[in-house]
C-alpha cells in the first residue's frame, strides 16, 4: 500500500485536477489518495471565518468554476454546492469546507473517469487531543479505532481510498467537532496516514521537482537533492525549506517508510528520495 498526496497548488484549476485520473492509473492497486482544498481555498476560508457574517458566495463562485471546467451538468454542481455548509460551529469547520467539498467533486470526477475507489472522511480516521484550527494528533485513539476502518474499507473491495488531508475530529463522550492539523498541514495527513497503515512508501506530488538546496524560482545555482536522510530532510524543512511540513518527517522516519517528493507535472522524473 501507499499513500499518494496532491496538495492544492497542484490541483490548482479544472485543467490540472483533469491529470489526476491517469496519474492513479499509473499507480494501480492499493492507494490511499491525500488531497487538500484546490488552489489557495483554505486562505479564503480564512478570510470568510473571519467575517462578522460569514459567507460563502465566493466559495460558490470558485467551485462553480472547477466543476464547469470538468463538465459536470447542472443537476450535479448544484448538489455540490448545496453540501457547502460547516459541519459544527467550529472556525476549523469553516476551513474543513475547503478539502471535503474539493474531495466530493474529486470522488465525482473519478467516477466518471471509471475510477472505482471509496471517499473516507478523515474526521473519521484521524483523531486529535484537541479542538482547533491546529489540533494535536491523539495516536492512542487513532491507531485504536483503525481496526474498524481497514474493516470498513475492506468492505467496499476497492483498491483506491480517497481522504483529505488537514482535517480531523476531536471527540469526547458524545461531543464531537471538526478540528484541523495546522495550516499547510495535508503533507503531515499524509504521514499520519503513512504511519498507522504502515505503507511500503508516501508521496507527495508538488509543483517542484523536490527538494532544493534553496528556492529554484529565486536562485539558478540551487541544486536538486536526489537523496535526503530523515534527518537532513528534517534539519531543512525546519529551517525555512517550505517544499515539505516539518512534521511530515517523524511519523515516516519511525516507521522508515521512504517519502517521496515528486513533480505532479512530470511525475517521471525521479524526485527527491527521504529514507
Ligand atoms: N488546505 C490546507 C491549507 O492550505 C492544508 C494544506 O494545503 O496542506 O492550509
Ligand atoms: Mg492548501
Amino acid at each position: 500500500m501507499k499513500v499518494l498526496k496532491f496538495g492544492g497548488g497542484c490541483l490548482k484549476d479544472a485543467e490540472a485536477i483533469k491529470k489526476l485520473p491517469n496519474i492513479l492509473k499509473k499507480y494501480e492497486n492499493n492507494i490511499i489518495v491525500v488531497i487538500s482544498a484546490f488552489g489557495k481555498l483554505t486562505n479564503l476560508l480564512e478570510d470568510i471565518s473571519s467575517k462578522r457574517i460569514v459567507d460563502f458566495s465566493r466559495l460558490h463562485v470558485v467551485f462553480t468554476n472547477i466543476m464547469k471546467g470538468l463538465s459536470f451538468d447542472k443537476k450535479n454542481i448544484l448538489k455540490i454546492l448545496n453540501l457547502i455548509k460547516p459541519l459544527d460551529n467550529s472556525n476549523a469547520a469553516i476551513l474543513a469546507i475547503g478539502e471535503l467539498i474539493s474531495s466530493q467533486i474529486l470522488s465525482y470526477y473519478l467516477h466518471k473517469h471509471l475510477i472505482s475507489h471509496t471517499l473516507c472522511n478523515a474526521t473519521g480516521i484521524i483523531k486529535t487531543s484537541n479542538k482547533g484550527i491546529s489540533a494535536s494528533v491523539d495516536w492512542e485513539e487513532t491507531n485504536h479505532r483503525l481496526e474498524g476502518i481497514k474493516d470498513k474499507i475492506a468492505k467496499d473491495n476497492n483498491s483506491i481510498v480517497l481522504t483529505q488531508g488537514f482535517i480531523a475530529s476531536y471527540s469526547r463522550g458524545k461531543e464531537c467537532e471538526i478540528s484541523c492539523l495546522g495550516r499547510e498541514g495535508s503533507d503531515y495527513s499524509a504521514a499520519i496516514l503513512g504511519n498507522i497503515f504502515n505503507v511500503e512508501e508516501v508521496v507527495l506530488f508538488k509543483d517542484v521537482d523536490g527538494i532544493y538546496s534553496s528556492d529554484p524560482k529565486k536562485n539558478k545555482q540551487a541544486k536538486l537533492f536526489h537523496t535526503l536522510s530523515y534527518n537532513q530532510a528534517f534539519d531543512l524543512c525546519n529551517n525555512g525549506n517550505t517544499v515539505v511540513h516539518p512534521k511530515t518527517i517523524k511519523p515516516l522516519k519511525e516507521k522508515k517508510i521512504p517519502l517521496v517528493i515528486k513533480n505532479f507535472n512530470n511525475i517521471d522524473l525521479p524526485g527527491t528520495v527521504i529514507s
